[in-house]
């Protein structure tokens, strides 16, 4: 996936890794090599990844300053303001060798470690991925450490590192972080599990050559234009959904699954319809992420169909960018999007982002206020990072799913910029409540809405989702356009 394919490194970057291998002389890692092995193999995943040329050097120093005697003050002379920022920022964070150090002197109090994690790294998300790369590296040689070490760091990376790629849809990282460490979690249903992979798989194999045959020649037929692999599940994502239905692995219907690329997305929706017509859909198991993408900004149609011959597999359907994105998910859209980024993130902005990757501007915003001495409340964040998500009802019936935590204004703004703009109370299961008042799972919600409301300042404080607040922003600004008359019209 290496798009920058064979280019020789810069002189800047050469010099970095001149400056690193210095800095790490006589510094030896737990393998035996000499230290400068590890920020070299981070150097070459942030490469693979294709980030930017910042971004690899901070990558390269990033073990400098916490552990040699460079200084920040050095790397910002040698190599300027924004790597010294992303080395400085990777350094406040503990490093895997270490565990989760203290970071309680640069965040306020609280347990969770992922929040800790993601408030610190909130500032430039090129912390956060090389962090990741970092972690990655030290993942695959955790078998030089002790072993109540390695069950630590793979325990840690399963509950923070993994759904942290998840959530920034790095698909291939998510599968190489979580099946690493699984490994060392619980060798044994690792073992367990990867050869009743095998087996199935093994034994679906004909068939699945058949099917194949079939797809490709139906496919071709249409003229349409595609790609045609198998996918594999991976050994920790299979475990979890074992456990979720009861150890039943014919219950697992994704177990053996086909993946169509294609041109674009009407092609998409074509492929699915020639797959249908081949094969009997399973009612309930179609899932078209390509109109209602995954939280994380995931694409793709999934559907399990029966063949002629009993055999249960899910296909699915994408474009090669949407494919694209659920491999490599934000480092693919820092690829894209380099030179725009770059200008962005010096202007503090970070508006490319895709609008599912929102929560990180959030997260951006937070890490500000916190800097600045201001109070946040962690828990709403917490509860806008997970995304945990409850139901709710409008008085007519229609479901409207928010973030725990929400708060009526969220539901407001969510029916429509018009009536949060207006609000004046809010009935919650038929009496009235205040805006303050958390919703919970299943409220019928009625929102009372009077044309002489103006949007208030103070709402700010009364709203959790980035949706809300970028719509009442939006209405608080100022209009650089006159006010247009009062209509009579409808008097
Ligand atoms: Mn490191």
């Amino acid at each position: 996936m290496n798009k920058k394919t064979a280019k020789t490194d810069s002189e800047r970057v050469r010099h970095a890794v001149e400056v690193a291998r210095s800095a790490h002389e006589g510094q030896f890692r737990k393998t035996g090599e000499p230290y400068i092995v590890h920020p070299l193999a981070v150097k070459k995943i942030l490469e693979e990844w294709g980030m930017d040329e910042d971004t690899i050097i901070a990558g390269i120093l990033h073990d400098t300053v916490e552990d040699t005697d460079l200084t920040l003050e050095d790397i910002r002379k040698e190599f300027g303001d924004s790597v010294a920022f992303l080395v400085d920022g990777v350094t406040k964070l503990s490093t895997a060798r270490d565990g989760m150090r203290d970071i309680d002197t640069y965040l306020p109090a609280t347990k969770d470690n992922f929040l800790r994690l993601m408030i610190a790294l909130g500032d430039d998300i090129r912390v956060l991925i090389i962090k990741l790369a970092d972690r990655l590296h030290n993942l695959r040689t955790l078998s030089a450490l002790p072993p109540d070490k390695q069950k630590k760091i793979a325990k840690e990376t399963l509950e923070i590192f993994a759904p942290l790629a998840d959530r920034l849809n790095m698909g291939l990282l998510r599968v190489e972080l979580s099946d690493l460490s699984f490994k060392y979690v619980d060798p044994r249903r690792f073992e367990e599990l990867k050869k009743l992979i095998e087996t199935r798989n093994k034994s679906a194999e004909k068939s699945l050559k058949k099917i194949e045959a079939e797809v490709t020649a139906a496919l071709k037929k249409e003229k349409i234009k595609f790609e045609l692999s198998g996918r594999v599940k991976s050994v920790y994502s299979l475990h979890k959904k074992l456990a979720k239905y009861d150890q039943n692995i014919n219950a697992v219907y994704d177990l053996t699954a086909l993946r169509v690329i294609v041109d674009d997305v009407t092609d998409c929706y074509l492929a699915m319809g020639v797959i249908h017509s081949l094969y009997t859909p399973m009612n309930g198991r179609i899932k078209d992420y390509i109109a209602m993408p995954k939280q994380n900004g995931y694409q793709s149609i999934h559907t399990t169909v029966i063949t002629k011959d009993k055999h249960v597999v899910e296909f699915q359907i994408r474009t090669k960018e949407m494919h694209e994105y659920a491999e490599r998910g934000l480092a693919a859209s820092f690829y894209y999007n380099e030179q725009k980024l770059t200008e962005n993130y010096k202007k503090g902005k970070i508006e490319h982002l895709p609008t599912n990757l929102l929560w990180i501007t959030e997260l951006q915003m937070t890490a500000a206020k916190l800097r600045e001495g201001k109070k946040v409340d962690l828990k709403k964040l917490k509860i806008n990072l997970f995304a945990d998500k409850i139901f709710v009802y409008t008085p007519k019936g229609d479901i409207i799913d928010l973030p725990k935590g929400a708060l009526p204004l969220d539901f407001a703004y969510r029916l429509h910029s018009e009536i949060g703009d207006h609000v004046v109370g809010v009935k919650i299961n038929g009496k009235m409540s205040n805006l303050n008042k958390k919703l919970e799972q299943g409220d019928i919600v009625e929102i009372l809405t009077s044309k002489n409301q103006t949007p208030k300042t103070s709402w700010l404080d009364r709203i959790i989702t980035s949706h809300a607040r970028t719509k009442l922003l939006h209405a608080l600004r100022p209009s650089t356009i006159p006010d247009r008359p009062a209509k009579k019209k409808h008097k």
